[in-house]
């Protein structure tokens, strides 16, 4: 079988907002206007398709990184758009860094009533990090107070990028009725009936044609400059074609030189469909970013050509159980070079060893595609994978190779965590090692000393997560809390002594909420006495008390 899309006819976007910017229902209008869902999910009914995960919904925000896949048509061709859901809130900046690692573009969602806010300037800084192109969509354009203008303003002075207005809000707050579309110069009337899937194209109203004029003239001027042809051109005061406006603000948007802009109101199904056409017109295809780097296992450096023909590479950037596929493993990948064929093996460069990929499969809102190939520049995911963890590279296991690995930042705070029956112990440890693999800001390992679990994650909120998890998926109720922190004596004394110290701490190493470790052990030789108390230093008077 052979590809269905020509690699130019894929998307690899992902949505990306500062949490309540709109991005889960601007998401949910994609999947609804490209047919992949048929009934709208709204956030406040938790109904949405892309928040998988039940704590999401309870919580109202987005934290997994679905990959789902969506076809649209522009121009009488269909488009494979794969969206990466992207998380907005802080605590999971991290699973915005793998996203944007595997992405090739963006589309970045911002309030219009709040413009560019905090967090939407960290996504940012990490999309340039990544040199992800993007384009911009001012949402909530029917909220009282929404300013377009003062929005595009914040783009520019709080994250020095350049905007280029590519539409003008056809009214605004509860008199949005549309967009005006600044090349081809016609404003979008969206019909009220049938969630806005039909929209009017009309002439620009009288009272606009003044704005949209000036705007008009700064985006020709935005385009000429990406090309030295259309530089003549625009200077000769000669029309630019529509196509050519196009080609050149794509060619500035891929280039990063420029970031167009768009509008409308998600919530009120306005200015969505022109959304998706700039996805088409202005994010790049897999063949338009640079090829992917790696080394060999001499340390050599590769480079993996987005071609069907090269040997396979490809990179784990999510590992999740997904509860509608009998809980199985679900390891995504983004496929750069050559193809992957269900039931064949696959060499893990990471783990250095071999494993088998029995069922490949796509994801779409309502249902999974079965797959037998899966080929450069697209995204799918390995069902039953055992050995991958996220941000591990799988390929050839001829041409072996690691592609440049994503980054991902040191957790930022500690718990001790444990079951609340002595009987899952076993079970805690298993499950907790097992979000490890899915999560690599998130880490496990046990204190020695006090003998406790420790988890560290990016936040409290990251941890309250994983607890939720363990109760949900792995059927295990914990207690968490702040570390023990370990108080150690080393006591030098006789036989008699030491057993009285033995004895003093229950003969069993145990003496209330203090734990206590005789080493070395041998009699007469002096030990040490290693107790622990929860969150203090307060185990002296034990010792003194021992004595
Ligand atoms: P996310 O956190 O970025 O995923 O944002 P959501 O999509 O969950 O939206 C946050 C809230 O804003 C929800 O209550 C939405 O119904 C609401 N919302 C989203 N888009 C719009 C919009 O265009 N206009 C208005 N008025 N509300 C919106």
């Amino acid at each position: 079988m052979a590809r269905e899309f020509p690699l130019e006819r894929y998307r690899n976007i992902g949505i990306m907002a500062h949490i309540d910017a709109g991005k889960t229902t601007t998401t949910e209008r994609i999947l609804f206007y490209t047919g992949a869902i048929h009934k709208m999910g709204e956030v406040h009914e938790g109904t949405t398709t892309t928040d998988w995960m039940v704590q999401e919904r309870e919580r109202g925000i987005t934290i997994t990184s679905a990959a789902i896949s969506a076809f649209w048509e522009r121009t009488g061709q269909r488009y494979r758009v794969n969206i990466i859901d992207t998380p907005g809130h802080v605590d999971f900046t991290i699973e915005v860094e793998r996203s944007l690692r595997v992405l090739d573009g963006a589309i970045a969602v911002f309030d219009a009533v709040n413009g560019v806010e905090p967090q939407s300037e960290t996504v940012w800084r990490q999309a340039d990090r990544y040199k992800v192109p993007r384009i911009c969509f001012i949402n909530k354009m029917d909220r009282v107070g929404a300013d377009f203008e003062m929005s595009v303003g914040t783009i520019k002075e709080k994250l020095g990028a350049r905007p280029v207005r590519m539409q003008l809000p056809l009214g605004s707050e509860d008199k949005l009725k549309g967009v005006i579309d600044l090349v081809r110069m016609k404003a979008l009337v969206f019909q009220d009936a049938e969630q806005g899937s039909r929209f009017d194209i009309v002439d620009i109203p009288e009272d606009y044609q003044e704005a949209a004029a000036t705007a008009r003239g700064e985006l020709l001027e935005a385009a000429a400059e990406q090309d030295d042809a259309l530089t003549e051109k625009f200077l000769n005061g000669d029309e630019l074609t529509e196509e050519e406006v196009r080609g050149a603000i794509r060619k500035g948007c891929v280039g990063l030189k420029l970031f167009p802009v768009f509008c409308g109101s998600a919530f009120r199904h306005k200015g969505v469909q022109p959304l998706l056409d700039a996805v088409v017109d202005y994010l790049p295809s897999p063949l338009d970013i640079p090829p992917v780097h790696g080394k060999t296992p001499k340390g050599e450096d590769a480079i993996r050509e987005t071609r069907d023909d090269a040997p396979f590479s490809a990179l784990a950037f999510k590992i999740m159980n997904d509860p509608s596929f009998s809980s199985q493993t679900l390891t995504f990948l983004r496929v750069y070079s050559g193809k992957l064929e269900a039931g064949s093996a696959v060499w893990n460069s990471v783990k250095g060893k071999r494993e088998r990929v029995s069922r490949l499969v796509q994801m779409r809102a309502d249902k999974k595609d079965e797959l037998t190939e899966c080929y450069a520049g697209d995204i799918c995911a390995v069902v039953g994978l055992k050995l991958a963890s996220t941000g591990d590279t799988l390929c050839d296991d001829k041409q072996q190779v690691i592609l440049e690995r994503m980054e991902f930042p040191e957790p930022v705070i500690d718990i001790a965590i444990e079951p609340k029956s002595t009987a899952d112990q076993d079970k805690i440890i298993q499950a907790l090692q097992r979000l490890a693999m899915e999560d690599p800001s998130f880490r496990v390992r046990s204190n020695e000393e006090t003998g406790q679990t420790l988890i560290a994650g990016m936040g409290e909120l990251h941890l309250e997560i994983i607890v939720d998890r363990l109760l949900r998926e792995f059927k295990v109720d914990a207690n968490i809390g702040k570390p023990q922190v370990a108080y150690r004596e080393t006591v030098t004394g006789t036989k008699e002594a030491e057993g009285k110290y033995i004895r003093q701490a229950g003969g069993k190493g145990q003496y209330g909420h203090i734990n206590l470790r005789v080493s070395p052990n041998e009699p007469g030789k002096g030990f040490e006495f290693v107790n622990s108390i929860t969150g203090g230093a307060v185990s002296k008077e034990f010792v003194d008390a021992a004595r």
